[in-house]
């Protein structure tokens, strides 16, 4: 008798250690690719300034694929060289690029020569390494002025949701404050150069997820919601 009970309780801990797993490893549904139907679930774009950095993008792509997550990366040109397989791995793994200036420069009141040192050619070291050119342009510290505008050649992507992640590295409070101001068609801006941001954007996607958010790249974003993005345009959120 004490045996029986043994073992059938040591077959239900099985059975719930499994579900549990289900349960928080399970990737979020597909979203349908380009040309296809759109999405009734709230849809939101995690965004990450300043990599890439190895020991905490690696980690944060590890999490992202875990959940079947795209996010958006904006990266520092100075800070390619000698990750050029992150980079390539962000893009087989289905997330966005874009270029935040190779040196991290503001990039309002620089002469043509200077912009082109910061964006022009991050562009090229990115086509370099993925063979193509089409990357979104996030300006650091969201600098925007009418001659980034018309130099950008690209969509100008800043966000509607900083938790300010740099300020505070904690995983709780930056959590907190994204859950707190999060809705549909939210931009989500995060900095995965710190443990603290990485954790905290997974622990944003497993809480959204519970509540039927989906996740999407900045540009599938802006497709869902019915936005054709502009080169040399300023675009903050996607909310309805
Ligand atoms: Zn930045």
């Amino acid at each position: 008798m004490g045996r029986f009970w043994l073992r059938k309780r040591g077959f239900w801990a099985l059975f719930l250690l499994f579900c549990g797993l289900f349960a928080f490893s399970r990737p979020q549904a597909a979203v349908p690719a380009e040309g296809e139907a759109l999405i009734e679930a709230p849809l939101v774009a995690l965004t990450f300034d300043d990599g890439p950095r190895r020991s905490t993008t690696a980690d944060l792509l590890d999490g992202l694929q875990e959940r079947g997550v795209p996010a958006t990366f904006f990266l520092i040109g100075e800070q390619i060289e000698g990750n050029e397989d992150l980079i390539k791995r962000m893009e087989e793994e289905g997330h966005q690029i874009g270029i935040h200036s190779y040196e991290h420069r503001w990039l309002t009141a620089l002469s043509a020569a200077d912009f082109a040192r910061q964006v022009d050619r991050e562009r090229q070291l990115l086509y370099e390494i993925l063979g193509r050119e089409d990357f979104l342009l996030r300006p650091p510290y969201g600098g925007v002025d009418a001659a980034v505008e018309k130099r950008a050649n690209t969509p100008i992507v800043l966000w509607s949701v900083d938790p300010e992640d740099w300020k505070e590295l904690d995983a709780d409070r930056v959590t907190q404050r994204i859950l707190e101001n999060v809705e549909d068609g939210d931009v989500i801006l995060l900095h995965d150069i710190y443990p603290t941001s990485v954790e905290a954007a997974l622990r944003v996607v497993d809480t959204l997820h519970e509540k039927g958010f989906l996740f999407v790249t900045v540009s599938e974003l802006a497709r869902q919601k019915g936005i054709e993005l502009e080169n040399g345009k300023v675009y903050r959120g996607f909310r309805g």
